[in-house]
């Protein structure tokens, strides 16, 4: 099964109706609206290594985001005032050396910056500090916790991971995240198995709940976030014969509603080596935008690559059932 085809079966049984069609039979299609939203991966090299990673990100990869790369972004962010927000990912994208270069840059830009942080970073012993460069920047931390119970955490991320977790929310609480306006802290939470994730408020209220009662930890939003049938989490599927029932699952939810707020209508994704991508998901399957020139390096403005039709593939079915899902939590 090669999802790369991206085209009308890929990952599908030939009775399945692919994301195209889909499209098609509601007379919907997506296209890129504006961009206020850069989301950089600074790399894949990460201190975790867990099963659903859509990055196949982990402590022996080497791919990090260049010097002259975070530069040439900063130049093309001064040229385009409209992009107000950063997302920052990877990998652990605090495991980049020019993680704080970026953060401080961006920070005298007034930009909003996003750092996704699998919080178990910030018990690293080299990473003492991080907690407080974070604060003084008023990161705002969006850091995935996929359950508030120890043994769903660590199946999914790996053993003693769910107690750095909770001793990293301590520290950051004790920063003022979650409790200061100004520092905002959210909880990603995505499904262990080849489900889709439970209503997003409701789900809120029982983290918060749990969270204070069990362990006196604050924190802002709860992100609830489909599981992507590519990569890591694909071949698990697989593996455990659950592919295809889990594309079914995707495709018998599929709620036009969500495409009215795609994270790809008014954001651009860029590798590690400078690459623009429609969406983070993109970048991992290698779906090039459509595009003549899709590096960093060569265009001379991201305004060339506005109001471009996205490049949609089966995968975008993870995005549209449901509730919906995006980097920023359901959509619907
Ligand atoms: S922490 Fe995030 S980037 Fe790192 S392996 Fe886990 S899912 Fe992948
Ligand atoms: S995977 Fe989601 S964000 Fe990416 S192009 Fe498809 S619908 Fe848009």
């Amino acid at each position: 099964m090669n999802i790369l085809m991206s085209d009308r079966q890929a990952g599908l049984q030939m009775k399945q109706v692919s994301f195209h069609e889909k499209l098609v039979q509601h007379n919907l299609h997506i296209q890129r609206q504006s961009i206020e939203v850069l989301q950089l991966n600074l790399g894949k090299k990460c201190n975790l290594a867990c099963h659903h990673c859509h990055v196949d990100a982990g402590p022996n990869r080497t791919e990090l985001m260049a010097p002259d790369t975070v530069d040439r972004i900063l130049h093309l962010i001064d040229k385009q005032p409209e992009i107000h927000t950063v997302d920052l990912t990877g990998g652990a994208p605090e495991l980049n050396p020019e993680f704080r270069h970026l953060v401080s840059a961006l920070r005298a830009r007034r930009k909003h910056i996003i750092d996704r942080c699998n919080l178990a970073i910030l018990q690293e012993p080299d990473q003492s500090t991080l907690t407080g460069f974070l604060a003084e920047n008023t990161v705002h931390i969006v850091a995935s916790l996929p359950c508030y119970s120890e043994n769903n955490v660590d199946m999914q991320r790996g053993r003693g991971t769910f107690q750095s977790s909770i001793e990293a929310l301590h520290a950051l609480n004790g920063a003022g995240y979650g409790i200061n306006s100004e520092l905002q802290l959210d909880l990603v939470y995505n499904p262990v198995g080849a489900t889709l994730p439970p209503d997003q408020v409701q789900l809120e209220k029982r983290y918060k709940e749990k969270l204070l009662e069990d362990f006196g930890i604050h924190f802002n939003r709860l992100l609830t976030i489909t599981n992507m049938p590519i990569n890591r989490f694909l071949h698990a599927l697989q593996r455990d014969g659950k592919d295809q029932e889990y594309w079914q699952l995707l495709i018998e939810n599929f709620n036009p509603k969500t495409i009215g707020q795609l994270m790809c209508k008014n954001q651009l994704s860029i590798a590690w080596d400078g690459e623009i991508f429609d969406c983070d998901f993109n970048q991992m399957l290698q779906l090039g935008c459509h595009a003549t020139k899709t590096n960093v390096h060569d265009i001379e403005h991201f305004q060339e690559l506005c109001e471009l039709k996205i490049r949609t593939a089966n995968h975008c079915y993870a995005c549209t059932a449901g509730s919906g899902s995006s980097c920023g939590g359901s959509l619907d």
